[in-house]
């Protein structure tokens, strides 16, 4: 699956959106991914996880995985569709009083090697989150994987890193934001009316 093909599938399901957003960063951006439009579909998501998985086990440098993990909510599904591909299993972490936690009786051994995988990369920082949590059960991130890199391919996790897609995109703070001087108003993307 070429980047591009990815780009055009989300574009298809309404979830690259283009327009003036305010995101939730309190920034203006041009452009928004709404990943969940996608992921609606069990078959795309299937689709574009075994996509990333066949990614992930072509890189001699990420070798063995005994499980998937990501944050939730936005990496779960992500999770579980690369899992199943790779026959292995699904965790998720959740922020319990704004600190990344493994719960539910999910556990990592010493010495499992785990992929960390999201939805969308932006600055990587809920991966790096979820990294720590699998460290803190001696167990080894032996790579990471997002459908879409919205860093431009920028952010840097120091493991090896796999997406589907590259997109660079452009946000403003709202006094620079050039679509405000246009003067059209930003919106917050999936509000509706
Ligand atoms: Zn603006």
């Amino acid at each position: 699956m070429t980047g591009e093909e990815v780009l055009n599938t989300f574009q298809a399901r309404g979830a690259l959106l283009t327009g003036h957003f305010l995101l939730s960063s309190g920034l203006h951006s041009p452009r928004y991914l709404q990943c969940a439009l996608v992921l609606q579909f069990p078959d795309e998501a299937a689709r574009l996880c075994s996509a990333l998985a066949e990614k992930v086990r072509n890189d001699d440098r990420i070798g063995r995985i005994d499980a998937v993990i990501a944050p939730a909510l936005g990496g779960v599904i992500v999770a579980h569709e690369t899992a199943r591909a790779l026959n292995v299993r699904a965790l998720f972490t959740e922020r319990q009083e704004n600190v990344m936690t493994l719960r539910r009786g999910f556990a990592i051994e010493p010495g499992e090697r785990l992929l960390v995988v999201e939805d969308v990369v932006t600055t990587g920082g809920s991966t790096r989150e979820v990294m720590k949590v699998v460290a803190a059960y001696g167990g080894i991130v032996a790579g990471a994987g997002s459908l879409i890199d919205r860093s431009g391919g920028s952010a840097d996790l120091g493991v090896p890193r796999h997406a589907l897609a590259t997109l660079e995109v452009p946000t403003y703070i709202p006094e620079d934001c050039p679509l405000c001087r246009e003067g059209s108003i930003a919106i917050k993307p999936g509000s509706r009316g």
